[in-house]
C-alpha cells in the first residue's frame, strides 16, 4: 500500500547482505544508529580518491572542490529543516557536541543563580548532564517535565512548571526509547509565552519527521547524521542568527577567528565562529548524500512506510503473552521498547542475536525514564525504510521462542 520499492532500497544497503551467527541479518536496531546506502560510501570514497583538501584556507583546486562539496551540506542542511539563513547551520560531531555548545557558550552567558532549565522525563542523557553541568556552574537548577503512563509528556503540568525563572526549555522531538513524538510546536510557543528559549534535540525525529525550524519558531535544534543513513561523527546545532551571534565562541582554535594577536583576537563570523579546527570533512560532504536519500524517496513517503510497520509490530507484541510494550503514546515514530515477564532483556538480545536479529537492550541512555517506569531496561526494536513486514514477523518468531525456551 505505500509507493516505495523497498527490494530496490534495500540493494542500495551492502550491510543488509550478510549473515549473522548463520542467520539473515534482521537489522532492527535503527535508533542507535541506522545503516548507509551506497550512494553515502561512495561519497565518502570519492572524496579520498579524488577531492581531499583542507577546507576554507586553499586557493588551489583541490581546496576549491572540497570546500565547495562541504558548504552544499551546509545548503542541503539549510533547506532540509527550513531554516531561513545558511549561516544558522553550525556543524558538530553529532547531537551531544550541539546540546553542549548550547549549555556552554549560551549557559555561561545567560544563566544565573536561581535560574530554572526545564528538560523533560523523556530526555536521553545527552539532553540532561550538559545543562546539570552549566546548572551547578552557575547555581542553576534543572528540573524535568514528568511523563505520563502512556509515554507522552504531561502538557499541563509542564505549564504549571513555566515561570519567569524559566531560561530554557529543551526537549526532544522524538524521544530515542518510547518513540513519542512531543508536541514541540506547543512546547514552544508556551516557553516563548514565559520568556524562555526552546533546544530541541531531533536527534530521533531527523529521518521520520517533516521539521521546519521556522514554522516551530525554534530557538536551536540539534540532529546527528548518523541517524539518517549518514556518517557517524558529523551533526548540526541550527540557531537563530540574532542568538548565536551574541553567543560568545565554544572552542578556540584556528578557523574561528578574524584577526589574533596578543593583545586582542576578534572572532569569525557564524557558522565559523563556533566551527574551531580543521572539521571532519569527508563525513560531512557524505552526510549531503544521506539527505539526498532521504530527499529522493520523499519524508512523507518514508513516515508512511515506517508507521505500517511499526503498527503492524505493535500489534503482533500485543498478541503475545507476557510481553509489555512500555510507552503507547498516540504518536510515535517506529521505536517499539517491551520488556517480557521473567526474562532479563540481555538475555532476550542474545538469544535474539543468535537468531540474527539485531536489537537493543539496556536503559538506552535514558535512566530516568526507565527509573519512571520502574524497570531496569527494556528490548527495543526500531525500523528503518529497508525493514519489512517479513523482518518483522522474523522478529517477532524469535521472541516466541526464546519466550518459549527461557520461561521459568
Ligand atoms: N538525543 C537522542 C534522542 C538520541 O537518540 C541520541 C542518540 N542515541 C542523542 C541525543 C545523542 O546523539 P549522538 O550520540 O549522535 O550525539
Amino acid at each position: 500500500s505505500n509507493t516505495l520499492d523497498i527490494e530496490a532500497i534495500r540493494s542500495q544497503f551492502p550491510i543488509l547482505h550478510q549473515k549473522v551467527n548463520g542467520k539473515q541479518l534482521v537489522y532492527l536496531d535503527n535508533a542507535a544508529t541506522n545503516q548507509k546506502p551506497q550512494s553515502v560510501i561512495n561519497a565518502l570514497e570519492h572524496h579520498y580518491a579524488a577531492d581531499n583538501a583542507n577546507i576554507h584556507r586553499g586557493i588551489h583546486t583541490l581546496a576549491e572542490r572540497s570546500t565547495t562539496a562541504f558548504e552544499d551540506t551546509r545548503k542541503a542542511v539549510q533547506a532540509f529543516i527550513n531554516s531561513n539563513e545558511v549561516e544558522e547551520i553550525i556543524f558538530t560531531k553529532g547531537t551531544t557536541e550541539s546540546i553542549n555548545l548550547v549549555a556552554s557558550s549560551w549557559g555561561r552567558k545567560y544563566l544565573n543563580e536561581g535560574d530554572e532549565i526545564i528538560v523533560s522525563g523523556l530526555e536521553h542523557h545527552s539532553n540532561i548532564v550538559p545543562w546539570q553541568l552549566i546548572a551547578e556552574e552557575k547555581g542553576a537548577r534543572v528540573r524535568a517535565i514528568p511523563v505520563l503512563d502512556n509515554g507522552d509528556l504531561d502538557i499541563a503540568e509542564f505549564s504549571n512548571m513555566l515561570s519567569n525563572k524559566t531560561k530554557l526549555v529543551a526537549v526532544n522531538h522524538a524521544s530515542n526509547s518510547l518513540g513519542t513524538i512531543n508536541p514541540v510546536h506547543e512546547i514552544i510557543k508556551m516557553s516563548h509565552e514565559a520568556g524562555a528559549k526552546v533546544l530541541i534535540d531531533g536527534a530521533q525525529a531527523s529521518s521520520h519527521l517533516t521539521i521546519d525550524v521556522q514554522a516551530l519558531d525554534a530557538d536551536f535544534y540539534a540532529l546527528s547524521a548518523h541517524k539518517m543513513y549518514g556518517p557517524t561523527g558529523v551533526g548540526i546545532l541550527y540557531g537563530k542568527r540574532s542568538l548565536l551571534e551574541k553567543m560568545p565562541p565554544y572552542q578556540g582554535g584556528g578557523e574561528m577567528i578574524k584577526d589574533v594577536s596578543f593583545d586582542k583576537t576578534t572572532f569569525n563570523d557564524i557558522p565559523y565562529k563556533f566551527e574551531a579546527g580543521t572539521p571532519n570533512i569527508a563525513d560531512v560532504v557524505a552526510f549531503k548524500a544521506a539527505i539526498d536519500f532521504i530527499n529522493d524517496l520523499g519524508k512523507e513517503n518514508i513516515a508512511a512506510y515506517e508507521e505500517e510497520l511499526l503498527s503492524y509490530a505493535t500489534a503482533q507484541l500485543n498478541e503475545i503473552e507476557g510481553v509489555r510494550i512500555i510507552g503507547q503514546a498516540q504518536n510515535k515514530v517506529s521505536v517499539i521498547s517491551f520488556v517480557v515477564d521473567g526474562i532479563h532483556h540481555f538475555d532476550l538480545g542474545m538469544w535474539m542475536d543468535a537468531k540474527g536479529v539485531a536489537v537493543r537492550t539496556g536503559h538506552h541512555c535514558t535512566q530516568p525514564l526507565m527509573d519512571r517506569f520502574s524497570i531496569e531496561g527494556t528490548t527495543r526494536a526500531s525500523f528503518s525504510v529497508y525493514n519489512t513486514i517479513a523482518e518483522i514477523d522474523i522478529f517477532v518468531e524469535a521472541l516466541k521462542d526464546i519466550i518459549k525456551k527461557l520461561k521459568p
